[in-house]
C-alpha cells in the first residue's frame, strides 16, 4: 500500500488554488512499486512500468515503399528514357535474388530490396515497350521510393518510456518490435462509498424521501477509465460510528479511500467526524467552482478523499483531486489537461482569485469557427448539466468578465478521465 504520513495532506492556508492542491499531491503521492506482465491485448490504458528500447530496427530491412521496378541508382536515366529488361520480381514477403547493374527488378510494396538496387520507379510512371524492357523516365533522385531500415525507429532507441499511459498506437509499436507482453504498473485499487440517508441503491426500493444513488456509479467508470480496480462499497448510512468501521476495515486492502457527500461542516455530514476517529483529516477549502470542500485524509497509511455530495462538484473536483492522485500512485508521468481555444457564445461574471468551470456545448458558427455555448441553469445539483454538454470551459483565478466572442479555453469530457 502507499505509506503516507499522516500529515501528509495538511495545508493551513483559508483557501488552496488547483496548481497549490496538485502540487501538493504531486509532492506527497509515491507511486506503488508493483509491476504485472500483460498480454498486448489487455495493455490499453495501463501505465507502462519500465521503458521499452528497440530490440530490432523499423523497419527491420530495407524495402521498397511502391509497386513499380527496382534500379540501381549509377543506371537511373539522366537526360532522356531508358529501357531496361526485367529480371525477376519480388513480392512482399519474398526473399530477393540480387541484381546485375543494367536489370531492372520488378517489385511490390513492403518488398526487400534486391541486392544491387536501391531505387524505384513507381509502376504508374513507366511504360512497357515491345519487347517487354521496361522504359523509365529521367528525372529521379537516387534511393526514391525505398524504406531505408531503421528509417523509422533506428535500433536500441527507447521508443516507449516507463509512466505512459499506453494507448492503442503504442500497442502497435511493441507488436512490431515483436513483442507479446509489457510491464506495466499493477492497478491501482481504490474503495468507493457514498454516505447519506437520502439515498437508495438503484434495484432497492425507494422511499419518498430518497433518491437514488448516481455519484457512486459516475465515480466508478471515471475510475476505471482511470484504469483503476475498483471495489463498489454501497452506501453509508450517516452515522459516524459505522462509518469510521467500514473506512478502516478496507484501509489495508485499497490504495484509495474515496467518499461522496457528507463532508460540508453541516451537523449531518459525519465523514469528519467518522475518520477523525480513525485517521487524520483536513479539509481543503479549494478556490474552485462547482467544488464544495474536499476533505483529505490518511486512515492506516491509505489516502482517503471525501468529494462533495453535488453531483457536478463531485465530478469537477473528481478531476481536480482524485485524477491526480490516482496518476501519482500509479507513476504515470505527469498527464497535462490542455484546453483546446474556443470562442465564447456567452457572457458571464465571475470572482476573481478562483477558478471557474462552465458546462457548455460545442458547435461550429457560420464562419466555421468553434463556438461554446453554456448551458441555461447553474446548478451544482443538475446532472443534465453534465449529459446534455460537451465538456467544460476553464475560466482561469485571473479571469473576471467574459464577453461572447472572446477565446476561452475548453476541455472535453473525454480528455478528464
Ligand atoms: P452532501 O454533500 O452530503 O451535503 O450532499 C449534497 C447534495 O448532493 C444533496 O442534495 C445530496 O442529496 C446529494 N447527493 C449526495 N450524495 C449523492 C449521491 N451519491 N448521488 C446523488 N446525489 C447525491
Ligand atoms: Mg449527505
Amino acid at each position: 500500500m502507499a505509506q503516507l504520513s499522516d500529515d501528509c495532506f495538511a495545508f493551513g492556508g483559508p483557501l488552496l488554488s488547483v496548481d497549490e492542491a496538485v502540487g501538493i499531491i504531486a509532492a506527497k503521492v509515491t507511486a506503488v512499486q508493483e509491476t504485472e506482465a500483460v498480454s498486448l491485448v489487455a495493455a490499453d490504458g495501463r501505465i507502462l512500468a519500465r521503458d521499452v528500447a528497440a530490440p530490432l530496427p523499423l523497419p527491420p530491412f530495407t524495402n521498397s515503399a511502391v509497386d513499380g521496378y527496382a534500379v540501381h541508382a549509377g543506371d537511373l536515366p539522366r537526360e532522356k528514357e531508358k529501357a531496361f529488361p526485367v529480371k525477376g520480381r519480388v513480392q512482399a514477403g519474398a526473399a530477393a535474388q540480387a541484381a546485375k547493374p543494367g536489370e531492372a527488378v520488378r517489385i511490390f510494396t513492403g518488398a526487400p530490396m534486391p541486392e544491387g538496387t536501391d531505387t524505384v520507379f513507381m509502376q504508374e510512371d513507366v511504360s512497357l515497350d515491345a519487347k517487354g524492357h521496361v522504359v523509365l523516365p529521367a528525372g529521379l533522385k537516387a534511393g526514391a521510393n525505398v524504406r531505408p531500415a531503421g528509417e523509422d525507429i533506428p535500433l536500441g532507441h527507447v521508443a516507449l518510456k516507463a509512466g505512459q499511459r499506453l494507448r492503442p498506437q503504442d500497442i502497435a509499436l511493441a507488436a512490431a518490435f515483436g513483442l507479446t507482453e509489457l510491464d506495466v504498473v499493477r492497478r491501482i485499487r481504490v474503495a468507493v462509498f457514498s454516505t447519506g440517508d437520502e439515498l437508495a441503491s438503484p434495484g432497492t426500493p425507494r422511499a419518498a424521501a430518497q433518491l437514488f444513488d448516481s455519484n457512486r456509479f459516475m465515480l466508478i467508470a471515471m475510475l476505471r477509465r482511470l484504469g483503476c480496480e475498483v471495489s463498489d462499497l454501497g452506501i453509508l448510512r450517516d452515522e459516524r460510528g459505522p462509518l469510521a468501521t467500514a473506512l478502516k476495515r478496507v484501509a489495508g486492502e485499497h490504495d484509495l479511500l474515496l467518499t461522496t457527500g457528507g463532508v460540508s461542516t453541516g451537523e449531518e455530514d459525519h465523514v469528519k467526524a467518522g475518520v477523525e476517529s480513525v485517521g487524520r483529516l483536513v479539509l481543503w477549502r479549494m478556490a474552485i467552482k462547482p467544488g464544495r470542500p474536499v476533505a483529505m485524509g490518511i486512515i492506516g497509511g491509505t489516502p482517503f478523499i471525501g468529494l462533495p455530495g453535488n453531483p457536478v462538484a463531485s465530478f469537477v473536483t473528481f478531476v481536480h483531486v482524485v485524477r491526480p492522485i490516482v496518476l501519482a500512485l500509479s507513476g504515470a508521468a505527469a498527464a497535462l489537461i490542455v484546453a483546446m481555444p474556443v470562442r465564447s457564445a456567452f457572457a458571464y461574471k465571475k470572482k476573481g482569485g478562483r477558478r471557474e468551470y462552465v458546462r457548455v456545448t460545442l458547435r461550429k458558427a457560420a464562419d466555421g469557427a468553434l463556438e461554446a455555448v453554456k448551458f441555461p441553469r447553474e446548478g451544482a445539483g443538475l446532472l443534465s448539466s453534465l449529459v446534455d454538454t460537451d465538456g467544460l470551459v476553464e475560466l482561469p483565478e485571473s479571469v473576471t468578465t467574459v464577453e461572447p466572442g472572446q477565446t476561452v479555453g475548453f476541455l472535453g469530457y473525454a480528455n478528464l478521465m
